[in-house]
């Protein structure tokens, strides 16, 4: 979602900055614009729409040597050229662009317009304009910032320049995300790293409550009293052909393609065949600790929580530790009870999801322990959290979650051996589950290389307007998976429901325009699965089915086989076909596969 981007140094600014948008427009905004100081003066350019719209006002051509960039997420004021950022004070000398929501933007609105300030936008994000023109007293930009910063209550990343202060650009944070890149006689900063990684792997992740003065030479943080935080750099571990969408014509395609690779990387370092276990270097929890968790409690949101009910399962499972997953979005608001002896678990692709932030913040301050699984490492959750698994999935552009969603189900695998192992987990099982994890990769590609398969399934349910998703226990998350991946990238209207409940309601939707996708492993449970596939079909539902090679069942209109792993591992492999399936439905469909209509990828509000 929204995105912020600066630049000081020797260059022209503006095409930096530009570049820095387009890099982050995989995050989903509604506007976009650029400030760019020269010789006393801000030059501005602001617009409704992509940031290819705004390249048709020509920033390109600014002059100058620094400037900030936004890509706007609207949450006051409708998507408009004038509420699009940079935001700037009566005189235009000052120029600011906000990522987050001011809380006391109304009662600030009312203070300054009472000292005459008329305002150009709807937006919260103006008051911070106004309220630095009246601070500036002449002292260091940093310190004028940071008293207006004490007036607003809200979240906020945000950069600020000063057409008089050509030297320096300040930028602060508090609950939205700013990494400032570290160049050679220039500095970048931006909201994502992705915006930055072309330019400089050198970065430094800003805290809450911090603000830097960012000058070409360098930097200094501080907190916003004023007291130096010293932080050392830390390098990214990306590089900037991750971000490039190769021969794919879609970044989720290419992110589906990565997965065998993005597992082998989750994996590396982390298997122990000798004791059929598992080794996770980022969690300092020490085995006796480990031992008195009585309860797991898994948190996330979107796909990550769904990873976290697969995880859930695999836990409760191999460990026999009551687990479950819960969205963070609810838990953070109902006052939860937190345990001494449950082991929290955090989820998030991106790091940021603000929702799973404040999960985390609640049980921390609650006394609780928490482990962060995230892909984004030195995100705020995983610093937030101290100690956790990371993902290495690299770089996940597409807004819908493909690669990092499988990667969190591996990550918790890992755990739930991890935790097996120092209960009832016997070696031998634990080496079986050792090794078919070792062989997941394989799987994944031999899945992959069957496309064309999965494309005529997507044929088949495209004149649908409505589908069920269906599975048992595990299955459940894999088809809630499923079905959240078709709704976000094809619109096609898609539910799931456990199969054992479709009888007690839903039953009554199914026709011959309604397509039933069944998860449907030969496990335990196969036969109750075919009896619900059996009373769809008594329907006249159409059904597809995502199943194990045995005995073929004339139940199916369609189905599509996958190898058996260990049983408990099948979801990992499950869900493959469905990611494939979604993305077929979109295409034939014609939907923007990337950017679907009203998502964002990390959201980072509430
Ligand atoms: N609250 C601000 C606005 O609506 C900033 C939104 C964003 O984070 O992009 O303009």
């Amino acid at each position: 979602m929204c995105g912020i981007v600066g630049y000081v140094g020797k260059r022209q600014a503006a095409p930096i900055l530009l570049q820095g948008l387009h890099r982050l427009e995989y995050r989903g905004y509604d506007s976009a614009g650029i400030a760019v100081g020269s010789k006393g003066k801000l030059r501005i350019a602001k617009r409704k729409g992509r940031v290819r719209e705004l390249d048709a006002l020509q920033p390109q051509k600014f002059k100058g040597t620094f400037g900030i960039a936004h890509t706007r997420w609207a949450s006051h004021g409708e998507p408009s050229d004038r509420n699009a950022h940079p935001h700037c004070d009566a005189t235009g000398r000052y120029a600011v662009v906000h990522n987050g929501i001011v809380e006391n933007a109304a009662a600030l609105r009312a203070q300054l317009t009472e000292r005459g300030c008329i305002f150009a936008s709807d937006t919260d994000s103006e008051v911070f304009a106004h309220l630095i023109a009246f601070a500036d007293d002449g002292s260091p930009l940093e310190s004028v910032v940071a008293s207006a910063l004490r007036r607003i209550v809200g979240a906020y990343g945000i950069a600020v320049i000063d057409a008089q202060r050509p030297d320096t650009l300040v930028v602060a944070r508090n609950g939205s995300p700013l990494v400032l890149g570290i160049g050679d006689g220039e500095m970048f900063f931006a909201s994502d790293p992705a915006a930055l990684v072309r330019h400089t792997t050198s970065v430094l992740h800003l805290d809450d409550g911090e603000i830097a003065s960012v000058h070409a030479d360098g930097y200094e943080t501080r907190t916003l009293d004023g007291a130096a935080t010293n932080k050392p750099a830390s390098t990214l571990p990306w590089k900037d052909e991750a971000f490039d969408k190769g021969a794919f014509a879609h970044y989720m395609r290419k992110e589906i393609a990565e997965q065998p690779e993005a597992v082998r990387r989750a994996l590396s370092g982390r298997l122990d065949r000798r004791f059929g276990t598992t080794h996770l270097g980022g969690i300092q929890l020490a085995a006796r600790d480990l031992l008195d968790v009585r309860r797991v409690k898994i948190l996330g949101c979107g796909a990550a929580y769904l990873a976290g009910a697969i995880g859930a399962h695999l836990i409760e499972t191999l460990a026999r530790l009551p687990a479950d997953a819960e969205p963070a979005s609810e838990f953070r608001y109902r006052n939860a009870v937190i345990e001494r002896d449950t082991l929290y678990i955090a989820v998030s692709q991106s790091g940021e999801t603000f929702d799973t932030l404040a999960a985390v913040q609640e049980i921390k301050r609650k006394g609780g322990r928490v482990l962060g699984v995230v892909n984004v490492v030195g995100s705020t959750i995983a610093r937030e959290c101290g100690q956790g698994i990371y993902l290495h999935a690299g770089p996940e552009v597409s807004v819908v979650s493909t690669k990092t969603f499988t990667c969190s189900a591996v990550a918790l695998a890992l755990l739930a051996i991890h935790l097996g192992r120092l209960r009832d987990l016997s070696v031998a099982r634990g080496a079986r589950l050792i090794e078919a994890l070792q062989a997941l990769p394989e799987h994944i590609a031999a899945i992959l290389d069957r496309e064309p398969e999965i494309a005529r399934l997507a044929e088949y349910m495209m004149d649908a307007e409505h589908a069920f998703y269906v599975g048992r226990g595990a299955g459940y998350a894999v088809a809630m998976e499923g079905a959240l991946k078709l709704k976000e990238v094809s619109y096609l209207h898609a539910e799931a429901y456990p199969a054992s409940e479709l009888k007690h309601g839903p039953l009554a939707l199914i026709s011959p325009q309604t397509p039933t996708v069944v998860v449907l492993p030969r496990d335990d449970l196969f036969a109750k699965n075919i009896s619900t596939v059996e009373e769809v079909k008594a329907r006249g539902g159409p059904v597809i089915a995502i199943t194990h090679p045995g005995e073929a069942s004339t139940a199916f209109d369609r189905s599509f086989e996958i190898p058996a792993l260990e049983p408990e591992l099948d979801p990992l492999l499950l869900n493959i076909p469905l990611q494939l399936l979604a993305y077929h439905v979109a295409l034939q469909r014609g939907t923007n596969i990337d950017q679907p209509r009203n998502l964002a990828k990390a959201l980072t509000v509430e």
